[in-house]
């Protein structure tokens, strides 16, 4: 999505030598026996033609479950992988691959997943703790993060509360979501990625949008002044998209956003509830990644 960004993040003046193989330095190469040649390994680009699902395109490139379960939820954010598909669309792998051998991981360095005009790459990471993880090319996890605040608020106006007598109804009910008080115009962000449910008006909400995020989270955002261009029923919106402005519309008693999270359908207290982490890489294991990606997607690009 943000591939226009890119290149900025990619270190200009990084040296070739970083990781170079440290030839035991002391040790006289005639007293010691010649260590075994490792295999060397060879970059390899593959590819297959989505026929029928991405699980089957995956699996024919030699992917196993579990790799496969891994990219699904890397891609989920990006594609809807059971609707947005077509035959035809092609999946494009790199594998460092021992001479005529089989891949040393199951777990492909560098994906590209094509459908229509549009393309999707995500970039595999190992941590120190060997854990393997996608990134997109700017190093931001590929797992769906969360934002815990949708606006820059003044000050909590109403929290969430199962029961309360509502100001303007006079009626006692429960608050589904948390009050930011905030100046009329207010930006309004997505909290994170999403698919637009509704957006448009509806009683006591005023003017509302109602996002899917990944599951098992959806949220919505009321009481708008207005909709931000662009955002419409069925399109998607990304983490800190601009999608509303702070309003009064509907039932509100003074300009603010009401804001709620839904996890699995059931309101849940947006000030607390549990939300999938920032997740992205920093310092210096960034400029690896970046190194490394860089290559990986020109060797992508073939
Ligand atoms: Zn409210």
């Amino acid at each position: 999505m943000c591939n226009s960004l890119n290149r900025a993040h990619a270190p200009s003046s990084s040296k070739e030598d970083a990781p170079a193989v440290s030839l035991k330095q002391g040790a006289s190469p005639a007293l010691a026996p010649p260590a075994p040649k490792p295999p060397e390994l060879a970059r390899a680009a593959e590819s297959a033609t989505v026929d029928q699902t991405f699980s089957q395109a995956a699996q024919s490139l030699g992917m196993d479950q579990g790799t496969i379960a891994t990219l699904t939820d890397a891609f989920a954010g990006k594609v809807d992988l059971h609707r947005d598909l077509r035959k035809g669309d092609t999946l494009s792998v790199i594998y460092d691959r021992p001479q005529g051998g089989a891949a040393a991981h199951d777990e492909p360095l560098a994906v590209r997943l094509t459908t229509g005009s549009s393309s999707h790459d995500v970039f595999l990471y190992r941590d120190p703790q060997g854990e393997a993880r996608y990134y997109s090319k700017d190093g931001k996890s590929t797992r769906p993060a969360f934002s815990r605040y949708p606006v820059a608020f003044t000050r909590v106006s109403s929290d969430f509360s199962l029961r309360r007598l509502d100001p303007v109804t006079h009626r006692w009910q429960s608050h589904d979501g948390v009050d930011l008080a905030a100046p009329i115009g207010t930006p309004v962000h997505a909290t994170a990625q999403g698919k637009v449910k509704f957006v448009g008006r509806q009683t006591g909400y005023g003017k509302v949008i109602m996002l899917e995020n990944p599951p098992p989270y959806s949220t919505v955002y009321a009481h708008l002044s207005r909709f931000a261009k662009g955002v419409r029923k069925g399109g998607t919106v990304e983490r800190g998209q601009v999608i509303g402005y702070v309003g009064e519309t509907g039932w509100a008693t003074g300009p603010h956003l009401h804001y709620e999270v839904h996890v699995d359908d059931v309101a849940m207290d947006p000030l607390t509830v549990d939300l999938p982490g920032d997740d992205r890489l920093r310092g210096e294991e960034r400029q690896r990644f970046a190194k490394e990606a860089e290559s990986l997607s020109a060797a992508l690009s073939g």
